[in-house]
């Protein structure tokens, strides 16, 4: 069975981090990061110089981005793709949805994994990654993203149909968590 795997999680969860691993662990599998392809997208418009510049630009930008990143994914045919993504972008026009319908009608997963870890494991994690350019957040805030993650996975799995699987990512385990996920994906695949 071919498989398009979706991982979404709040930023700084850990889901490059385990889909890196996980992919080393799957033969023939596709990894992409759907942010990657806005941000080729973005550069060759001039829009942005780097991809934590691309939550700040207009909605209307980013939408396009968006779709033209959901159009090139969705011509990927590997046996086993797994997208890197987001549920939501926190925007300065508001929470935006990373999978609205026509974008999770292109993608059509057939698994959705929502990758976990608590509000002080997110919130450490963010402060450590000296690689990005990532947002200060209170821990109400971060309590908040995870109950909107949820929120919009539940639509997220109505609208395609398939199942939504939520794992924790906890300090210290990543590789346990790619390991749990490649067993899931080897049974599946058979
Ligand atoms: P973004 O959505 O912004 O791309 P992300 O979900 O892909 O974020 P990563 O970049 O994978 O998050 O991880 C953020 C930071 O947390 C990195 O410094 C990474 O090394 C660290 N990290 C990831 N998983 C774990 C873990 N299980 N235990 C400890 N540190 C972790
Ligand atoms: P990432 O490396 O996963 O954080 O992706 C970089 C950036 O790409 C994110 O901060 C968002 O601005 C953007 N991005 C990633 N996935 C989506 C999506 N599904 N919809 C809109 N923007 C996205
Ligand atoms: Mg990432």
């Amino acid at each position: 069975m071919k498989l398009r795997v979706v991982v979404v999680g709040i930023p700084g969860v850990g889901k490059t981090t385990v889909l890196d691993k996980l992919s080393s662990r799957l033969d023939g599998a596709r990894l992409v990061t759907f942010g990657s392809v806005m941000l080729e997208e973005a550069k060759r418009r001039k829009w942005v110089k780097e991809r934590d510049e691309m939550r700040r630009l207009p909605v209307g930008r980013q939408r396009q981005l968006q779709g033209l990143a959901a159009a090139r994914i969705a011509r990927m045919a590997d046996d086993v793709v797994l997208v890197d993504t987001h549920l939501f972008i926190r925007t300065r026009e508001g929470f935006w949805p990373g999978l609205p319908y026509d974008v999770v009608r292109a993608l059509k997963p057939t698994h959705l994994v929502l990758v976990e870890a608590s509000p002080e494991e997110v919130s450490a994690r963010r402060a450590a990654d000296g690689a990005r350019s990532r947002d200060a957040m209170t821990r109400e805030e971060l309590v908040e993203e995870a109950e909107l993650g949820r929120s919009f996975l539940t639509v997220s799995s109505t609208l395609t149909g398939a199942p939504m699987l939520i794992v924790k990512n906890p300090e210290g385990r990543a590789e346990s968590t790619a390991d749990q996920l490649a067993s899931l994906i080897r049974d599946v695949a058979k």
